[in-house]
């Protein structure tokens, strides 16, 4: 069994996505080539932003729309404190201080009230700036807009989500993408949208950012590429991997289905025994991960041990909080602010989860555990 199957998915479409590779290398247009302009214009539809541009990769989206803010030295940005490292890694490469926020036990995105108590301190603090807050949308589950934009409305702070997991996620109608001031995404293989490498994306409806942004992942290009008006980067997403992502946009919404099925499956199957994920009323996840919770450190690595020896892969997201990583020591808060996340991390366990899990299977995950957490209830 595959943790995420995506040789599934590329032999279901392998003519389609085959001619597609074929027509860039026959047209020899490999770096901004047509099939990336369209893609941009077809992304941008999708989510319902007015601007996208591609990028190399979501840590450069991310820290690209940093740079278009200016933010740095003597900046407070908020991160959740239950993420990949990338959320909290670009603040401080561009000199910014990351402030980590607890988490929702439940649905693992950032907690608004604990964001506007971690504000409320920098501000008493007086020693940085609050600028921005970096909301992602953990494992595919967009966090909780209406009350982080009103958290950023009281304080005057820029809202940025971390769409890499949550692509085709939404809150109602309103699609993943086209909640922040900027938004973000990765096309990284195993992700809702993903390419067959590096890749990734900036969405916002301001003009002005849009500009900015096009210009600093061109090495701050300003009438072409050997004019250099600011100190930028070179990010750009390939023509092969457009083409690719083309392709695989016609079946997303269909993928995305098909791991809602999965996800009510195993649901079902599964909460009796254990605790199973939350998805708020009106919200859709994209399903990156789907992620347990069991009752501690040790009945997970039983129930890891016991997968395996079925031969089925599981992984840990996150084993470590982002206050725990040693490249953040010393810039820390208070130990108070982080109960969830660290019992998250103790007790988190995902399990293999894509749109081509056959219900034999979802069967012989379920049932490992459901026999594990019952034997391990009577010990
Ligand atoms: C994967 C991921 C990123 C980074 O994306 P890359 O394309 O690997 O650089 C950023 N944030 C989150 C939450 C992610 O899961």
């Amino acid at each position: 069994m595959q943790f995420r199957d995506l040789s599934k998915q590329y032999n279901l479409h392998k003519l389609e996505i085959d001619a597609a590779i074929e027509s860039v290398l026959n047209k020899a247009d490999f770096i901004h080539g047509t099939k990336v302009v369209e893609l941009e214009e077809e992304l941008a539809q999708y989510v319902g932003a007015k601007h996208c541009i591609t990028c190399g990769n979501g840590t450069d989206a991310l820290q690209l729309a940093l740079m278009a803010w200016n933010i740095g030295s003597g900046d407070a940005v908020f991160v959740p404190d239950f993420t990949f490292f990338s959320s909290g890694e670009v603040v401080s490469a561009v000199g910014a201080t990351p402030i980590f926020v607890d988490i929702y036990s439940d649905t693992f995105n950032i907690e608004p009230v604990k964001l506007e108590s971690a504000v409320k301190k920098v501000k008493e603090q007086g020693k940085l700036d609050p600028k921005v807050v970096i909301a992602v949308d953990l494992f595919g589950q967009p966090a909780e807009y209406d009350r982080i934009r009103s958290v950023c409305n009281d304080y005057d702070l820029l809202l940025l989500e971390d769409g890499a997991q949550g692509f085709g996620g939404r809150i109602g109608e309103k699609r993943a993408c086209s909640f922040g001031d900027i938004s973000t995404t990765s096309f990284f293989p195993a992700k809702p949208l993903g390419c067959y490498g590096d890749g990734g994306a900036v969405f916002t409806d301001n003009d002005e950012w849009a500009a900015l942004i096009r210009s600093l992942c061109v090495h701050g290009k300003g009438s072409d590429k050997y004019d250099n008006i600011r100190i930028g980067m070179n990010s750009r997403l390939d023509t092969i991997q457009a083409a690719i992502l083309r392709e695989k946009m016609k079946f997303l919404d269909e993928e995305l289905e098909a791991c809602n099925r999965v996800a009510e499956s195993y649901s079902n199957l599964l909460r009796d025994n254990i605790i199973v994920p939350t998805v708020r009323p009106n919200y859709s996840s994209a399903w990156a991960q789907y992620t347990i919770l069991l009752k501690d450190s040790d009945e997970r690595n039983l129930i890891i041990q016991r997968l395996k020896d079925y031969g089925i892969p599981s992984n840990i997201y996150y084993k470590k909080p982002m206050h725990e990583q040693k490249a953040f020591e010393g810039i820390v808060l208070g130990e108070e602010y982080f109960h969830n996340s660290v019992e998250v991390c103790r007790r988190c366990l995902s399990l293999p989860m894509h749109p081509y899990l056959s219900d034999r299977e979802i069967k012989d995950v379920t049932k490992v555990i459901n026999e594990d957490c019952i034997m391990s209830d009577e010990i």
